[in-house]
């Protein structure tokens, strides 16, 4: 006897992507990207801790701030990143 009815074995993998597991999203159109995608927006600056620290008193070791264009709505975008060694 063959499966006849719909097999749940894999039914897991089928769930589908939701927005929730992205990385980085845009605050004006709600794309959003991941660690894949968000490297292939166009760089518009990117801020070492040292010139971070001269706005903001508190600021971690290592981590720089990294803007992007959005691809959908051409809005900046910027979010912490772990500088680059
Ligand atoms: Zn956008």
């Amino acid at each position: 006897m063959s499966c006849a009815g719909p097999c749940f074995q894999h039914a897991s993998r089928t769930a589908p992507y939701t927005h929730s597991m992205a990385a980085f999203r845009c605050s004006a159109c709600q794309t959003g990207y991941d660690e894949t995608t968000w490297p292939r927006l166009a760089l518009v600056e990117r801020i070492a801790p040292d010139d971070v620290r001269r706005y903001a008193s508190r600021w971690p070791e290592g981590v720089c701030v990294e803007v992007r264009r959005c691809s959908a709505c051409g809005q900046s975008i910027a979010t912490k990143r772990r500088q680059a060694k």
